[in-house]
């Protein structure tokens, strides 16, 4: 691969225009702050002193929270979480949470998919970590080995950190990939794949980079011919300052260069007191016509990126056992999403991180709370679907039955039916559907391993991908 990108000129009058200016977001970085009393005054109670002295114990030892996953939060999180439990224990760490390690250092085997380091290539489309913090850390993240720094093991049976997506090494192996399937009629003469034409910005999360960063990948993506470009998001939650004029003056002029390249934000809120402003009594603010009011900055930075009718803004998140295992909030999400101009893309079932059983809420239950959810949401407002990410693709959870299916044997207390969207290797099996009987504990696939009744989708069969198989 080239060890320097160099930009064209189209590219380099973009990278031109780009204005960074400093963002403080009162960063809260570890535990220690809290332990050492070095935090903000007013912060210092966001930890009780029983909490302290648990989470003190557990310092250095197997069960050492940090070592899980690193504790940060911003100023503006820690603001709503002052007013809302489900936002507190989203960032807050809890000493339960290693009480169960059980789980996978690489959920998915995402290290299956990588052809150069910090790029995951699937389906048609590409994910690459570009860094590996946020603005705060989320208790539940997925991403908690690459946040963490934990040795992860690959395909071959080394072990080592994930590293980050270099612009050359990216860009080059785009070029080539594309070009191959471009001289061999439109699919990959090793892996039968199409075109590369989509790229997700991922990691950690994409805004903390600055906007000479952000417009360094956009730019050299679209010289590469890369057709669409998503950034997966919680910025908006945790620093919602961060979209300025400078950041939409610089997505601008990227699109007034590069009108040919679709733009997608992939926002996550898990729950509408993330959005809504609330009162001193902890009840949301409404004005004279009973609509409810955004915090402030987080409804501004919404309004400018609906305001860009040239981008899709698109919501997506986990659900999580109490914080958002509630009909009635994420009723209440999606329908202000949508009303800000957003799209309600999935919900999720929690991944098999380590320690998924503090978070994750069961299947069967995280289907029923997405379904009552969106009794009483229009059409429009009801987009979501619940997804869970299987090892071998995305997978709608697409029904639970409470009744037996005649003449079934094992669907006697109901079925669970899945559905699996996307092939992480290819396309051809979209479509097809597993069913097995219903298990109300399950939280994981493994849990239904004694009980599945039909599988054309092929989820209980999955065996870990060839190295070969996957490299184009
Ligand atoms: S924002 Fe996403 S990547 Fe960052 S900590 Fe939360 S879940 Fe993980």
């Amino acid at each position: 691969m080239p060890a320097k990108h160099i930009p064209t000129q189209r590219e380099s009058a973009f990278l031109d225009t780009v204005e960074d200016i400093r963002h403080e977001r009162e960063i809260i970085n570890g535990l220690a702050p809290f332990l050492n009393e070095k935090a903000p005054e007013d912060m210092l109670s966001f930890y009780t002193e029983d909490e302290v002295v648990k989470l003190r114990v557990l310092k250095d030892t197997e069960r050492d929270i940090e070592s899980r996953m690193p504790v940060k939060l911003t100023r503006h999180y820690y603001e709503l979480a002052r007013r809302s439990k489900p936002i507190q224990r989203i960032v807050k760490a809890d000493p339960e949470e290693t009480n169960d390690m059980t789980g996978s250092e690489d959920p998915g085997n995402q290290m299956d998919y990588s052809p150069v380091e910090g790029l995951l290539h699937k389906y048609e489309m590409g994910l690459m970590y570009v860094v590996s913090t946020c603005s705060a850390h989320c208790r539940f993240c997925y991403r908690e080995e690459l946040i963490a720094r934990k040795e992860i093991e690959r395909q071959d049976g080394t072990k080592a950190k994930k590293g980050l997506a270099k612009i050359p090494d990216v860009v080059g192996y785009i070029k080539e990939f594309n070009a191959q399937v471009e001289a061999n009629g439109g699919r990959h003469p090793v892996c039968g794949r199409e075109k590369l034409r989509e790229i997700l910005l991922s990691g950690g999360d994409p805004m903390v980079l600055n906007n000479a960063k952000l417009a360094a990948w956009f730019g050299a993506l679209a010289e590469a011919g890369i057709e669409s470009i998503r950034v997966g998001t919680k910025e908006m939650a945790f620093y919602p300052q961060r979209f300025d004029d400078t950041f939409f003056a610089m997505l601008d002029k990227f699109h007034e260069t590069y009108p040919e390249v679709g733009m997608h934000f992939m926002l996550h809120f898990e729950h509408p007191d993330e959005i809504l402003a609330k009162d001193d009594d902890g009840n949301y603010i409404q004005d004279g016509k009973g609509f409810l009011q955004w915090v402030p900055e987080t409804g501004k930075a919404m309004r400018s990126l609906t305001a860009r009718g040239w981008m899709s803004v698109e919501n997506q998140a986990p659900i999580i056992k109490g914080i958002n295992d509630d009909p009635d909030a994420i009723r209440m999400l999606q329908r202000e999403f949508k009303r800000a101009g957003g799209e309600n893309h999935y919900f999720f079932c929690g991944r098999d991180i380590v320690a998924y059983k503090s978070f994750n809420v069961p299947i069967e239950s995280a289907w029923n709370i997405l379904n009552e959810s969106q009794k009483g949401l229009s059409g429009v407002e009801s987009h979501a679907r619940m997804s869970i990410t299987h090892y071998k693709g995305k997978t709608e959870v697409a029904a639970v039955t409470n009744e037996p299916i005649p003449g079934l044997p094992g669907s006697e207390n109901g079925v669970v039916i899945m559905k699996l969207l996307r092939n992480s290797h290819s396309a051809p099996d979209r479509g097809k559907v597993c069913i097995v009987g219903r298990n109300p504990n399950a939280m994981w696939f493994d849990d239904y391993e004694d009980r599945v009744l039909y599988d054309e989708a092929g989820l209980f069969e999955y065996t870990r991908v060839k190295k070969d198989a996957e490299k184009g």
